[in-house]
């Protein structure tokens, strides 16, 4: 791997590298790197994957026309000095050989093991998609992409290494392919070795492409280091000799080495603070890395006394370490001739972490106490990158198969011109259709999937290239409505739905309701006159045509109606039909709905809602605790919305501690009729603590913002300790207890 960093400012000499191939000998650079770390049957089995992988590439040349096989022989050297497993190595070998020649994939299992295919499947599929729209956000789309397609985390390491050794053998490419794949390292593969803490791939990934990318600059840059390199070799053995001098006079064990930023953080630096290279002077920096944690301390406070500190240059990242998981102490020194110092000060295994990130894993192979804390930060950090919300991936788990969902809640596809769209996960192509414009969806008519005609109902998967086909009549079709699973496209359909023609409408809706009937195992035939009759009435409206139509322009759910057709069988309680909700409660259109008591929903609160044979659609609260074990069952519930502006009252329960003094109630009283609202119901707690009573309301409000404005208005009366909204079902209980 080429190397930015150099250990030591004083000797440039370059040691003499081993040969590369024949890979499959004692003495050829990768053997020398595999037997670092690995046992000779690995070893072996390697030896074979390169002999594999020859065979295969047999007489391809590359673009310098050198044989092809140097290719995945480096890069299976650059994941060597990262210590990777034996498998990743493997792939390394062979991850251009389903591409380039006639192997399969089941050809490669049966040799190598399922997990090698798997690895170099993962690979080549990376290597099909290619990344054109140059906006940022597209930028970040297709990262995420890229590392939900890689699942594991492998393969993102094994494209790494390729895109690393096909970036410092771009030479030979034309100038504007050259641009092109430098654009997409710096834009695409080096952030994500930034995120994946590869900090040694990721600064060599930066330089290769700024080299290709502004080839003036860089030149101009480097030269520059060099000559300064020059002018201060003297200063900068002299401070590296004080430096060891010092740490050794206080027995303090540490290896001490010289460092040059690399270039493209120099530029970057020029760039951003808009200053000269002759005012940046921190190219240089020095590193010391000792046997643990504590000698950290110790040795900055060495460092300290040999040279004052600069005040406000002082850095903690052991405390509090960096998102992609690096550790060291950073601080910055006067210098013997008033030269500013950087240091970095780590131990060992910040080093190892700081220069190899998530690879840094595997470093540690089945050896010592460190193992825990590393997994842990390495799961903590895939956890960062992915901003997984879910605890559900276990740490034991995710070592064993260094797999995870990385994005659980999106898919990410292409469109025709090569922009990415995030979507929900699940997503069907008319989701797709409508993402892209409201024209295109309401015109869809069928879709390629991956260049292949499809159903428009087929979910969509990361990396789909997805195109909509479209006809100048077409139409939203209402069965839509059963997959679409994003609220714009089921809005727009809902609203083409409403424009219809209503006698279409009433043909469509009873269809749509006969198909309901069906799903509940009735015969839409066998539903008696009188049952209409008497859901004519609760709904109070006059006609049947009138309801199916509603069903046909999607104002009232075929579901619904369908269940309560069938509840009329039973004796019907009129009196919990009042139509409370009618207008309150989108989705639920002509349904009976009640706001459960226990969570007591407002407008505002997410909700759901809940069939129930007697009750009708009974609305709960997202979170209330009574639901939860309903909630994976998806038959039972309903997706509903607030009207916007619904003008009713709504109960809700509110819980309040206040000191007991004389008058307390009729204070908090007159807050809540200040704030506009009514009391239904108020019962009071005897406390153990006689400063304190506990008083619970029921108070009617509009919504979540006139509740936030009443207990707003609460919390400013004096004595009033405590004011929470509350849910369960507290006072339900005490009222009837009494
Ligand atoms: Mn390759």
């Amino acid at each position: 791997m080429p190397k930015t960093n150099t250990k030591d400012s004083a000797e440039f000499v370059k040691p003499a590298t081993p040969p590369l191939l024949p890979a499959d000998s004692e003495d050829s650079q990768l053997t020398l790197l595999l037997k670092a770390y690995l046992r000779p049957e690995d070893i072996f089995q390697i030896w074979a994957a390169y002999r594999y992988s020859a065979t295969a590439h047999e007489g391809q040349m590359r673009k310098s026309g050198e044989p092809y096989i140097m290719h995945p022989v480096s890069v299976a050297c650059i994941l060597a000095e990262l210590h990777m497993d034996t498998p990743t190595i493997i792939a390394g070998l062979l991850h251009d050989v389903v591409e380039d020649t006639g192997t399969t994939q089941h050809e490669i299992a049966q040799i190598f093991g399922k997990q090698v295919a798997n690895l170099v499947d993962g690979v080549s599929k990376l290597d099909k998609i290619e990344f054109q729209s140059a906006t940022e956000a597209q930028a970040e789309n297709f990262r995420k992409m890229l590392l939900a397609m890689s699942q594991d985390v492998r393969v993102i390491l094994v494209k790494l290494a390729d895109r690393l050794h096909n970036m410092s053998t771009l030479e030979i490419m034309a100038a504007e392919k050259q641009r092109r794949i430098a654009r997409e390292t710096l834009e695409i593969y080096a952030p994500i070795a930034n995120r994946l803490g590869l900090n040694t791939i990721y600064q060599s990934l930066e330089d290769l492409s700024f080299k290709f990318l502004y080839p003036m600059r860089f030149r101009v840059i480097s030269k520059a280091v060099k000559a300064a390199r020059g002018n201060r070799k003297e200063v900068i053995s002299k401070i590296l000799d004080d430096i060891k001098q010092r740490l050794k006079t206080e027995h303090i064990d540490a290896e001490v080495s010289g460092r040059e930023k690399h270039l493209y953080s120099i530029y970057k630096k020029m760039i951003g603070k808009t200053v000269t290279f002759s005012q940046i002077h921190d190219i240089y920096g020095f590193r010391v890395v000792v046997k643990d944690f504590s000698t950290c301390y110790v040795a900055l406070g060495v460092l300290h006394g040999l040279y004052k500190p600069i005040p406000g240059k002082f850095k903690d990242y052991i405390a509090i370490p960096k998102a992609n998981g690096y550790q060291s102490l950073h601080t910055t020194l006067f210098g013997p001739f008033g030269t500013p110092i950087e240091v970095q000060i780590r131990s060992k295994e910040m080093h190892n972490v700081a220069d190899a990130g998530v690879a840094a894993h595997w470093l540690y192979k089945a050896s010592d106490a460190h193992l825990t804390a590393l997994q842990q930060q390495t799961h903590k950090w895939l956890q960062r990158l992915l901003d997984i919300q879910s605890e559900s991936t276990d740490s034991l788990e995710f070592l064993e198969h260094f797999k995870v969902d990385l994005f659980p809640d999106e898919v990410y596809v292409f469109t025709p011109k090569g922009r990415i769209l995030a979507l929900p996960k699940g997503a069907s192509a008319v989701d797709f259709a409508y993402a892209v414009h409201t024209d295109i969806g309401n015109r869809c008519v069928a879709v390629k999937v991956n260049h292949e005609l499809a159903p428009l109902r087929t979910e969509l998967h990361n990396g789909d290239h997805v195109e909509i086909i479209t006809a100048i009549h077409a139409k939203p079709n209402p069965a839509w409505l059963n997959y679409v699973i994003s609220g714009k496209a089921r809005a727009h359909i809902r609203h083409y739905l409403k424009s219809m023609q209503s006698s279409e409408s009433a043909e469509l809706g009873e269809r749509m309701l006969n198909q309901a009937l069906r799903a509940l195992h009735a015969n839409p035939a066998d539903i008696e006159e009188e049952r209409w009759t008497k859901l004519l009435r609760d709904y109070n409206v006059t006609s049947k045509e009138e309801i199916l139509t509603d069903i046909g322009l999607g104002q009232r759910l075929n579901v619904l109606v369908a269940h309560q057709l069938l509840a009329l069988r039973e004796d019907h309680d009129k009196s919990t039909n009042k139509a409370l909700g009618i207008i309150t409660i989108r989705g639920s259109e002509g349904m009976a709905v009640n706001f459960s008591k226990c969570c007591r929903p407002i407008p505002g609160d997410p909700i759901l809602g809940f069939i129930n044979k007697d009750k009708g659609l009974v609305i709960h609260t997202h979170d209330c605790p009574a639901i939860r074990k309903f909630r994976v069952d998806p038959e039972k519930w309903l997706d509903v919305e607030w009207e916007p502006d619904s003008k009713s009252l709504f109960k809700v329960n509110l819980k309040l501690a206040a000191a007991n003094q004389p008058g307390m109630l009729a204070k908090i009283a007159a807050g809540i009729a200040a704030a506009g609202s009514n009391i239904d119901n108020v019962s009071m707690e005897e406390s153990d603590n006689s400063a304190y009573t506990n008083m619970q309301f029921t108070v009617e409000v509009e919504n979540r913002a006139h509740l936030a404005a009443l207990m707003r208005h609460l919390r400013k009366i004096p004595d009033v300790v405590r004011i929470n909204r509350a849910k369960g079902a507290s006072i339900e209980r005490r009222r009837k207890g009494r």
